[in-house]
């Protein structure tokens, strides 16, 4: 990380009022679709800047998959059985943010095309032995998919407006303590980890 950095946007009205098809773009959210159920729609979600931390429980809900805590040695496993049988473990033991992150990616499998039916993917973060080539790059995809999902860039973007503004003084060159109290902000209002904020920030060329 460099001493200062500087952010290339400005200060904007910022609605207080969203629905997801403000924050995401539509062909990630046309990805949902031949998981969505007849007339459920994720875009019609709603979040507001004072909550906005991505709903991933009410996702999942209108995929009609189960979510079930486990004692498991890996963090998560998507069981896909078809339609209406489809079930993602999480390991109980992990923190909430850890637990986002984790179900946002076995549910990525599906959208990404990973998991015919019948098929088990697992998630384990720690060991990649004994996964083939091919398992190596879906687990990657997902992770990348669970990060779009949990933030996406212009929410992130709306958020780092808001955090110059109100807590920064529309000061747009932070330097290195400056960006570290903004990405612990945005980590928090989007309950995920402060790493993976910092990684998804470098991702976005919003931190450099
Ligand atoms: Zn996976």
């Amino acid at each position: 990380m460099k001493g200062e950095f500087v952010l290339k946007m400005s200060a904007k009205n910022i609605a207080t009022e969203y629905q997801y098809k403000d924050i995401y773009s539509s062909d990630f959210l046309k990805q949902f679709n031949k998981y969505l159920p007849e007339g459920a729609d994720i875009g019609s979600m709603k979040l507001s800047i004072a909550d906005p931390a991505i709903k991933v429980k009410g996702i999942v809900g209108k995929m009609n998959i189960q979510l079930q805590p486990a004692k498991l040695e890996e963090a998560g496993i998507l069981e896909n059985h078809g339609n209406s049988n489809r079930i993602i473990e999480y390991n109980s033991n992990d923190n909430e943010r850890r637990i986002r992150f984790t179900i946002s990616h076995e549910l990525g499998h599906l959208p990404l095309g990973h998991s015919n039916s019948s098929e088990i993917k697992h998630r384990n973060t720690v060991n990649l032995t004994g996964y083939t080539y091919e398992e190596r790059h879906q687990e990657s995809q997902a992770n990348s998919f669970a990060a779009i999902l949990l933030m996406p860039r212009k929410l992130i973007k709306i958020l780092i407006e808001y955090w110059v503004e109100r807590f920064n003084h529309d000061k747009w060159t932070l330097d290195a303590s400056e960006l570290d109290k903004m990405t612990s902000f945005l980590a928090e209002k989007l309950n995920v980890s402060y790493e993976a904020m910092s990684i998804r920030l470098e991702t976005l060329g919003i931190n450099n």
